[in-house]
């Protein structure tokens, strides 16, 4: 079958990458152009003192086909070791472990909602297909699974940590397809001696450039040029044209919508959480053994820690903790996201200290602050089309797609491969 000569892929992420690469090897003269220095967007990782570190807590997910089908094929599935973490949720009572029979018990909720929430969770394991709750809310999932009692304890704080919204205004169908995924109470896969998300970006990054694609960056995109109903080429803020028969968009789609303004009208609805993550590495023993800790109290500027070093003991050096505090923010133009990186410090310490009760003593950090994280998964969200009915030879990838999976590398990777295909199966573009 034919298929187009040329196309420009619009950022180097994990979508952005395996798009990149599927139609590079289907023989697509492809320019993938990524404002930053490095590739892996989301999945990227900074390095201290030796030792490389990811810009926020990533595990690899059993359930994650694709992603698992990606480290295969760069060789680092062997090295892939899974471990059981801890899962701790912060209420007013102290800190509990739902996964551990006891604490769960001690767990401040009536005997019978404990019921209902193993219902729920039952329910949701045994259901993949979540189309049928797109236009239905996470307050009719759980009151209709599991009960009010189960939301008001677990999942209203859960959905305002994560987008800042009630129960009643998050997708049923999100809602139902993470249940479904059992988050946290699966082992998480990670690569000993390494961050596995470098271990995976670079590994793709070889992918691409093997398949003979040409990789623009870092270069900033500044305007897309449409003729006659079709994009033409792509502008970088440092004056190269760059024109093609097909363009594929991972960037987020307000950043598409800034490029292309034509598009805004179809890709409105997508609106974009933010998120924070700072990173510090200490010596002091936590007294507590967790991964993972929720602090669903809402009266943190935090919404989790995490102890990374719990996944993944040699990630830090030895004897060093990396600890990890990571905030949801329903838009960018939260005060939170606009504090210097001492203030936001600040806080941070100011959660420690209330949660461990003395305080931490950190040997370096790191902020990292994401504007456009992922798509506020409101009720009623529906993924935008594969191609733009405007302009038939743009192509969309990313996790705003990707509705209602859980977001991951690997659902950004399949995203890539996904639409690669579609332009493939368009044919002469
Ligand atoms: C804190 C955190 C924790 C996570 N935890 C996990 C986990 O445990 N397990 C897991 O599997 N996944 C996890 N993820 C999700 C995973 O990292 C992402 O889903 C995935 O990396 C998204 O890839 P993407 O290509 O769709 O988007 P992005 O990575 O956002 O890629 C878009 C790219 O476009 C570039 N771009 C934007 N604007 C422009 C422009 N104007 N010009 C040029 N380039 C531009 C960006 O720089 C970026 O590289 C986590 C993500 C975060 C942030």
């Amino acid at each position: 079958m034919s298929h187009p000569r040329t196309a420009v892929v619009l950022g180097g992420g994990l979508s952005g990458l395996a798009a990149a690469w599927e139609l590079a090897r289907a023989g697509v003269e492809v320019t993938l152009v990524e404002k930053a220095s490095e590739l892996g967007g989301l999945a990227g990782s900074f390095e201290r003192e030796g030792h490389v570190y990811p810009l926020g807590y990533h595990h690899i997910l059993g359930r994650d086909r694709v992603l698992l089908e990606f480290l295969d094929r760069i060789g680092a599935l062997p090295r892939v070791k899974w471990r059981r973490v801890k899962m701790l949720f912060r209420v007013r009572e102290g800190l509990f472990d739902l996964g551990h029979p006891l604490d769960f018990l001690r767990f401040p909720m009536s005997l019978a909602d404990k019921a209902r929430f193993v219902r729920l969770m039952l329910r949701a394991f045994f259901k993949s297909d979540w189309s049928d709750w797109n236009e239905r809310s996470a307050r009719e999932l759980i009151d209709g699974w599991g009960g009010p009692g189960v939301r008001a304890a677990i999942f209203e704080p859960l959905t305002r940590l994560k987008f800042e919204l009630a129960c009643e205004d998050v997708s049923g169908a999100w809602l139902g397809a993470r249940l479904h995924f059992r988050e946290g109470s699966s082992a998480f896969g990670y690569i000993p001696g390494a961050n596995w998300t470098q271990v995976l970006c670079h590994g793709v990054e070889k992918l691409v450039r093997d398949a003979g694609v040409r990789v623009i960056a870092p270069a900033l995109l500044s305007r897309l040029e449409a003729e006659s109903g079709r994009v033409v080429a792509v502008h970088t803020t440092n004056g190269q044209r760059l024109a093609a028969d097909v363009f594929v968009s991972t960037v987020p789609t307000e950043v598409l919508t800034r490029l292309l303004p034509d598009e805004a009208e179809r890709l409105a609805g997508v609106r974009y959480s933010a998120l924070l993550s700072v990173i510090c590495s200490t010596r002091q023993p936590l007294g507590r053994e967790f991964y993972w800790l929720n602090l669903p109290t809402l009266d943190r500027a935090a919404c989790g820690v995490f102890d990374l070093t719990a996944l993944n003991p040699t990630l830090s050096p030895a004897g060093e903790r990396a600890v990890n505090f990571v905030t949801h923010l329903g838009g960018r133009d939260r005060p939170l996201f606009a504090l210097s990186d001492e203030a936001l410090i600040d806080r941070y310490r100011e959660d420690f200290a209330t949660i461990f009760g003395f305080p931490l003593e950190a040997r370096w950090w790191h902020v990292a602050r994401v504007a456009m994280y992922s798509p506020v998964l409101v009720k009623g969200y529906r993924n935008p089309p594969v191609r733009s009915p405007r302009h038939p030879n743009l192509y969309f990838a990313g996790n705003y797609r990707t509705f209602p999976s859980i977001v991951s590398t690997g659902t950004a990777l399949g995203s890539g491969v996904e639409t690669a295909r579609e332009v493939l199966a368009a044919g002469g573009a």
